[in-house]
């Protein structure tokens, strides 16, 4: 395959055991390699490698563990029954690097070398995606300041990194309905803030939050605006959806929301099987209305670790509602087939959603 860009491999001496893949849970397991890149102020983005999954030594002086000037990205590797190997919309994920990068003075990263950086780690520890149905390779590309400089300003050095996790299906049993606590005290993000990128900062943010909701006995929040803590945003890390008379309403991106790939693939679906989607404000109190008068039939959440994950209990002020008798709803379940059906290239990729990673070489 030709590379847009040069990375030197150098292969581990020393592979290690691969996880049972009726063990995998999210995100404990790394792969034998990970790839880097610097980058030096005058120079660019540089020395692009794999090299064995080891620690990385840093100068404790380092601008990320100050100010926490960094990035993330997320997504999946699948293996298909033929054994290819298919990315979902890694397109998506370099534009939105594009976007995250620049509101957080990160230098920019060439999309095509994004990509082409993803393909390059995937192909090298391609033995490594699990193969049973349900289960996948997490990629984890992220950006971290690494001068030495106690002083408030963009950094000048920096590391890109992608390391690689197999990982299990999100839920053991299916998609089995989650109890989503409303959170009316902290709250995410505001306008002109954050939120529609993804930075550390905002997960840092959030886990006082989660904490609660754990305690209350709720797997996730579901996040209100930041300024009257009325209108529905996202639910923990994913995007919302709520099914009110048969049309699908989510929150618009306003710059408070992330905004999500699996959010636009589940939006286009929608909209191609002719169901009425809105990108809306909607307040909690018309959800629990539109509950009370038998007019919400589902809500349910996406993102790339469970793809669809129904909500089967919201609380709001100890208001508690169950949805769809706690059962999964339609819709959620034809989303979610459909979805993850492309994904494992099981279903025809009707939108030209999936990547194959081409240098992967079975034999
Ligand atoms: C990553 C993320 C999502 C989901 O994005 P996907 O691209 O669909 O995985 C939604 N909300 C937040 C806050 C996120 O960090």
């Amino acid at each position: 395959m030709k590379m847009k860009i040069d990375i030197k491999v150098t292969r581990t001496l020393n592979p290690k055991q691969k996880p049972n893949v009726d063990e995998l849970n999210f995100g404990t397991q790394f792969t034998d390699h990970m790839f880097l890149m610097d980058y030096t102020q005058g120079v660019g983005w540089h020395d692009a490698r794999i090299v064995p999954y080891a620690p990385i030594s840093l100068d404790p002086a380092a601008a990320v563990f100050h100010y926490a000037q960094e990035m993330f990205e997320g997504l999946k590797a699948y293996k298909t029954k033929e054994g290819k190997v298919l990315l979902f919309r890694p397109d998506k994920n370099a534009e939105r690097t594009k976007r995250t990068n620049e509101r957080v003075c990160i230098p920019e990263i060439d999309g095509t070398i994004f990509v082409e950086a993803i393909k390059a780690i995937v192909a090298a520890d391609a033995d490594w995606i699990p193969e049973k149905e349900g289960t996948s390779l997490y990629i984890r590309p992220f950006i971290i300041a690494t001068e030495p400089f106690l002083g408030v300003r963009a950094a000048k050095e920096y590391l890109f990194i992608i390391i690689l996790s197999p990982v299990g299906p999100y839920y053991k049993e299916g998609l089995a309905p989650t109890k989503i606590f409303v959170e009316d005290e902290y709250v995410r993000a505001t306008a002109g803030g954050t939120g529609s990128i993804k930075i550390g900062g905002n997960y840092a943010a959030s886990l006082k939050s989660q904490e609660k909701a754990h305690e209350k006995g709720y797997s996730q929040v579901l996040w209100l605006d930041g300024v009257e803590r009325k209108y529905v945003e996202e639910i923990g890390t994913s995007n919302a959806f709520f099914v009110i008379d048969g049309e699908v309403v989510t929150a618009p991106l306003e710059g408070t929301i992330l905004p999500g790939i699996t959010r636009d693939s589940v939006i286009h679906l929608l909209k191609d099987w002719g169901i009425k989607v809105s990108e809306k404000r909607m307040t909690i109190k018309e959800v629990y209305k539109a509950y009370d008068e038998g007019r919400l039939t589902e809500v349910f959440a996406s993102g790339t670790a469970a793809v669809i994950s129904p909500v089967g209990e919201l609380c709001w002020k100890d208001r508690k509602i169950v949805i769809n008798k706690n059962a999964i709803g339609n819709l959620s379940q034809r989303i979610y087939d459909e979805l993850s059906g492309i994904q494992l290239g099981k279903l025809k990729d009707r939108f030209g959603w999936t990547v194959e990673v081409e240098s992967y070489n079975k034999g």
